[in-house]
């Protein structure tokens, strides 16, 4: 139970973090780590944000954020310092490219994804990261299902406002939600600057239109077939896919994207599909599967805007100088995967950008 509440009105904190997903959770550890007061406010019953794993009979259902890669420098040391393993993506064998459904698919070497160069998933799924934090950080400093509408400088200090009215105040307030999502789920009091505005509604957020699924089966046969597992149809519902198994576990699954248009079929209708396609591409026995979960990203709304990216570019306005400026003199500070200037979008990129603005509150709190 967060303590976290309205005496914190009269007792005011260090700060208070928006948003319970990665670069929310990464921030609050390492403020806590630097002896500051700090609490985090989430909207969702739940903390992950685009980190979405689903654990059932020991089988995971990898739904959000995946891979980690060589270059996610600052996040494999924060996930080496959490004592969490990365295992390797099984990438043996042939990939399969589907460019019509009348004719076999086309057979690739799967180093023309990857350049040949290993990328990672996160043993026992990626939700270890999140979940680690949280332990770190202590239930008592999280406050779920609040959700934040309002937020208000006042002379010292800010105040963050919940849709149950409940009023928090801190000296300074991070906010992790994409960009695109802020300006139109929170009103600012004084309104931002109508440049960072103009940048918030035009920056892009990452696969907030996507389909992601798992499927697990009892047999990983397609390995039996010099298969990698690895498939990309241009014809199909399914977009992309990749061998999800962990022969050690005595799991065997696929995981993948499926097109935009696919959220307009129900839950029930996604997976006929994807078995269907599943069974064209790597042969009847797909069809023997035993649990098939997906997400459907762009309607999510306390990740996804409401128009999603319709109109932007990928990664557009990722890191813009604007969006990453603190405002209301310096208390209101701006954290998220979309903030960051290097890989942004992904986890590497919302690791980085909580270290960023630790840094900014760590310099001004000694001014
Ligand atoms: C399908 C999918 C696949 C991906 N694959 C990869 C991958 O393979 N590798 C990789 O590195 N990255 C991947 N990503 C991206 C990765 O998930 C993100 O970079 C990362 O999780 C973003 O973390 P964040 O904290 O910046 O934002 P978020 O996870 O979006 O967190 C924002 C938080 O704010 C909360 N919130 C929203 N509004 C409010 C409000 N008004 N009040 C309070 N709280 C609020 C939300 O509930 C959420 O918890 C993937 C994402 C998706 C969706």
């Amino acid at each position: 139970m967060c303590d976290l509440d309205t005496k914190d009105e009269v007792k005011q904190i260090d700060v208070i973090v928006v948003g319970a997903g990665l670069a929310g959770l990464t921030a609050t550890y390492l403020l806590k780590m630097k002896g500051f007061n700090v609490r985090v406010v989430e909207a969702d019953s739940k903390i992950g944000g685009r980190i979405k794993t689903v654990v059932e009979d020991r089988r995971i259902y990898e739904l959000g954020a995946t891979w980690v890669f060589d270059h996610n420098t600052t996040l494999r040391t924060l996930l080496k310092k959490l004592n969490i393993k990365l295992y390797n993506q099984f990438v043996e064998g042939l990939g399969l490219y589907e460019i019509d459904k009348a004719n076999r698919p086309h057979g690739f070497d799967t180093k023309q994804v990857s350049g040949g160069t290993p990328y990672y998933k996160i043993k026992g799924g990626s939700a270890q990261i999140v979940q680690k934090l949280f332990q770190l950080i202590g239930e008592d400093f999280v406050k779920l299902g609040t959700k934040i509408k309002a937020i208000e400088s006042k002379h010292e200090h800010i105040k963050v406002i919940s849709e149950k009215g409940e009023k928090f105040k801190a000296r300074y307030v991070i906010v992790t939600v994409p960009p695109r999502l802020l300006e139109t789920s929170i009103s600012f009091h004084p309104i931002l600057p109508s440049e960072k505005v103009a940048v918030m509604r035009s920056t892009h957020t990452w696969m907030a239109e996507s389909i992601k699924f798992t499927i697990h089966f009892t047999q990983d046969f397609w390995r039996n077939k010099g298969l990698a597992g690895m498939i990309v149809s241009g014809v199909g519902t399914i977009m992309e896919v990749q061998d999800h198994s962990s022969p050690e576990d005595g799991t065997y699954a696929l995981l993948g994207f499926l097109r935009e248009d696919a959220i307009t079929l129900s839950l029930k209708e996604r997976e006929k599909i994807v078995v269907e396609d599943l069974v064209r591409i790597l042969g009847e026995e797909a069809s023997d599967y035993i649990a098939y979960k997906d997400a459907t990203w762009a309607d999510a709304p306390l990740t996804s805007s409401v128009s999603v990216n319709r109109g932007l570019t990928i990664h557009q306005y990722n890191g813009h100088d604007v969006l990453v400026r603190p405002e209301m003199n310096g208390k209101l500070l701006f954290a998220g995967a979309e903030t960051s200037k290097i890989n942004p979008g992904y986890m590497e990129g919302a690791v980085l950008s909580a270290f960023r603005v630790v840094k900014e509150i760590e310099k001004a709190s000694k001014n």
